[in-house]
Formats: C-alpha cells, sequence, structure tokens
C-alpha cells in the first residue's frame, strides 16, 4: 500500500535507485521506491561487466550475482591483429537480472517500500522546492509527497528535467548500443574482447563478454554522429554474420549511454540525481554499474543529511556535488581519454597492435598500450600528461 507520504522517494529500480533507497533507509528514513517496470532488473540493457574490486568496495560480493569471472582481455585491431592482456584484478560478468533484483532486496531489507509497475508522471512543486511526485501504479493515479526526490530513472530519466536541471546530453555525446545474448559460440569464456575499427563500431567498440560456456553478450556502441549511417543493429548483425554465423540468438537489446562530461551540478531544491540519469557513466568505456551504485549511495546519504538538518535547498544538497567532486574530476579525464581514443584511425590501431605484439607477452599491460598509442600521436602527449599531473 503506498502511503500518502514519505520522507524520500526514490525514482527507478536500478543500482543507483536501488543503493540510493537502501542507504536513506537504513538511516531510519521512510523511503518509496517507484519501478515502472514490472519486474526489478528486466529487462537487462547492459554488457554486465563490472570490476571485482570497485563492486566489492561497495557491496559484500554474492556468488550468485556472478554468471562469469574474467581473467584477461583480448583487443583486436582493424586488420585482425589479436592482442591478449593478462590483468591483475579480476572482473565479473555479472547476471543483472539475479543482481538488480538483490540490490533491491538490500533495500527492502532495510526497511524501503518497494513498488513495480509504479511509473512516475510528474513532480510536485511547491514554493519552487519538489515536494513529491505524482504516479500510476497499476491503473491507478497516486499524489504522493516527500521531503526529497531521488531522481534514478536512467538514461532518459526525465526527473531532472521537470526539475530544471539541464541534463541534456549532445548527440556526440551518446553511445547508441546494441547487443545480443548468443550461444553456440566458438569463445574462450575466461576473457572479455573488444574490436575497435571503423567497419564494426565508428566512434565506439564492440564487445564480446561471455557469460558462460559458449554464451556470450555481443554488442556495439557507437557515437550519435554516426549512428544514423548505419545503425547499430545493422552493425552488429553484420558482424555476426561474419564472425559467428552459427550463433544462436537468444535476445537482443538496444539502448543508450551518457557518455558526457560531468554534469554541473546534481542537485536542485528538493531533488538529487543519481546514475545514467545524472550521467555518471565512464566516458570512455561506457560504464555504469558500479559507478551509479556510487551516486545513489551518496545521494541517500546527503539525503539523510540534509533531511537531518531540516534543510532541503540545493545549497544543502550541493553537499552531494562536493561528495561527487573526485568521480567527476576522474569523468573529466576520462572524458578526454575518449575523445582521444574514438579520434584514431583504423590504421592507428592496427599500428598499435602491432607494436604491442613486440612487446613480450608480460610487458603487454594496458598501461603499455595507451603508451603505444600516445606515441602514434605525440600532439596529445602534453594534454594527457596534464591531465595526470
Ligand atoms: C547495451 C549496454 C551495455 C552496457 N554494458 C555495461 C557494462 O558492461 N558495464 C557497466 O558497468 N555498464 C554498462 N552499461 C551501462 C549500465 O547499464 C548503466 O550505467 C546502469 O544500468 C545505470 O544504472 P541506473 O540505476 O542509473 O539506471 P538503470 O539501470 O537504467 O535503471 C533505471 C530504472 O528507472 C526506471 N524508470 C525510468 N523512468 C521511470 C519512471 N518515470 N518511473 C519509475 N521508474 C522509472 C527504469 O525502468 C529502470 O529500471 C551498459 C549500457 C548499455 C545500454
Amino acid at each position: 500500500m503506498i502511503n500518502p507520504s514519505y520522507d524520500v522517494v526514490v525514482v527507478g529500480g536500478g543500482p543507483a535507485g536501488s543503493m540510493a533507497a537502501r542507504s536513506a533507509a537504513r538511516s531510519g528514513l521512510s523511503v518509496a521506491l517507484f519501478e515502472k517496470d514490472r519486474e526489478i532488473g528486466v529487462p537487462v540493457r547492459c554488457a554486465e561487466g563490472v570490476g571485482g574490486e570497485a563492486l566489492g568496495s561497495l557491496v559484500d560480493i554474492h556468488p550468485e550475482w556472478i554468471s562469469q569471472k574474467i581473467t584477461a582481455v583480448r583487443f583486436h585491431s582493424p586488420s585482425g591483429q589479436v592482442v591478449d592482456v593478462e590483468t591483475d584484478e579480476v572482473g565479473y560478468i555479472l547476471n543483472r537480472k539475479i543482481f538488480d533484483a538483490d540490490l533491491a532486496r538490500q533495500a527492502g531489507a532495510d526497511g524501503a517500500q518497494l513498488f513495480t509497475k509504479a511509473c512516475v508522471r510528474g513532480l510536485i512543486v511547491e514554493n519552487g522546492c519538489v515536494q513529491g511526485v505524482r504516479l500510476d501504479h497499476l491503473g491507478n493515479a497516486f499524489e504522493v509527497r516527500s521531503k526529497i526526490v531521488i531522481g534514478a530513472d536512467g538514461v532518459e530519466s526525465r526527473v531532472g528535467r521537470w526539475a530544471g536541471l539541464d541534463t541534456h546530453t549532445r548527440l556526440h555525446d551518446m553511445e547508441t548500443c546494441a547487443q545480443v545474448t548468443a550461444a553456440n559460440l566458438p569463445i574462450d569464456e575466461s576473457l572479455i574482447s573488444f574490436y575497435f575499427s571503423e567497419r564494426w563500431a565508428p566512434g565506439g567498440y564492440l564487445w564480446i563478454f561471455p557469460k558462460g560456456p559458449g554464451i556470450a553478450n555481443i554488442g556495439l556502441g557507437v557515437s550519435g554522429d554516426y549512428s544514423r549511417k548505419r545503425t547499430p543493429v545493422e552493425l552488429l548483425y553484420d558482424f555476426l554474420q561474419s564472425e559467428f554465423p552459427r550463433a544462436t540468438i537468444l535476445g537482443t537489446v538496444v539502448g543508450g549511454v551518457p557518455c558526457s562530461k560531468p554534469l554541473k551540478t546534481l542537485v536542485a531544491d528538493g531533488v538529487l540525481l543519481a546514475g545514467d540519469a545524472a550521467h555518471q557513466t565512464n566516458p570512455l568505456t561506457g560504464g555504469g554499474i558500479v559507478s551509479s551504485m556510487l551516486g545513489g549511495k551518496l545521494a541517500g546519504e546527503t539525503a539523510v543529511l540534509a533531511i537531518r538538518a531540516g534543510d532541503l535547498s540545493r545549497k544543502q544538497l550541493g553537499e552531494y556535488d562536493k561528495r561527487w567532486k573526485t568521480e567527476a574530476d576522474k569523468q573529466k579525464k576520462f572524458y578526454k581519454i575518449k575523445e582521444f581514443v574514438f579520434n584514431l584511425q583504423d590504421a592507428d590501431f592496427d599500428q598499435i597492435a602491432a607494436e604491442t605484439l613486440k612487446l613480450p607477452p608480460h610487458k603487454r599491460t594496458l598501461v603499455n598500450i595507451f603508451r603505444r598509442a600516445l606515441i602514434k600521436k605525440p600532439a596529445m602527449i602534453l594534454d594527457i600528461i596534464k591531465l595526470f599531473t
């Protein structure tokens, strides 16, 4: 049963929303989370890859979340050279259906109320401050009041815009993605593969993330600048026809990832944004699971502080911008690197691969590959050095 009012309303039941709801609820606040889909974690629009260390820094990792452990990375150059890189860090391909549902379960266990098939249609704004949401739940309209609204409503977020925040993503910075989950693939399931080439993924990259023996998420992201020439789905199906003609397609999804610089602010009076809604993805990789979780956690904690202080103004909530600053600074650096990498030509990628293959296998690290990339563009070296000093 939906109550007429809560301390905090969270819009969206992805990783950002569940973490926000959990961190606010565990401090004793009354919290409602509204998810428009009928089931948390479905549909999965994600390749499901995460770094083990980053995930483990936020939550205890449960074995049932994990489809596949990853210990190496393989790069394919446009002309077909293959560079294998061992990594020190363990990565995981999650089962997001189980993972997202479990994060939501944990939020519920800590006291948050969750509602599915609950689509937020607008904000209640009084005296310039957001005071709750309007929503449809199972065919009925509700008005729910709250001291704080956390917009964790993903890449298609409307909460930010409704609150007057500038959340626009330039076409250039929107990676449009297509992905299949495919079976009967002759792959090594201990490694993830990336393809960089004009042919398969202009202004982006193609990935193969194994989910188990012979099964993988195969997808690609293309910068919005290119996605009108050939759609990501067309590019992906060409790739499958060429490289895995015997693959069995179990599912196809399309989706966008904001690969932009950080937003100027993540808060308005009575509102905080988290996750994709707040553009908290890594602009280079498009990865956003763990950063969304961190954003959600910090947004929830900031809501607690503001409610305890009795001050819901954007000035008070600006504490969240301050706490996100370290991540925002990293995001700016990754944005510059993205601009550099995605401006390389096929010939550059081939030459970097050839140079890297001259190194003994134990020296083929991500850092050494990047060094070779910089040698290709000496003019960039100074810019990149500046980023890290
Ligand atoms: C093809 C693809 C592959 C990707 N691969 C990776 C990867 O391998 N690793 C990685 O780290 N990241 C990856 N990402 C990015 C990652 O999926 C997102 O960054 C992450 O899911 C963001 O979490 P979130 O909670 O912010 O948003 P979401 O997970 O999108 O959750 C938002 C939720 O809000 C709900 N919602 C929206 N509007 C409303 C409303 N009005 N009312 C109620 N509910 C609403 C939605 O239904 C949704 O459930 C990928 C993305 C795509 C598209």
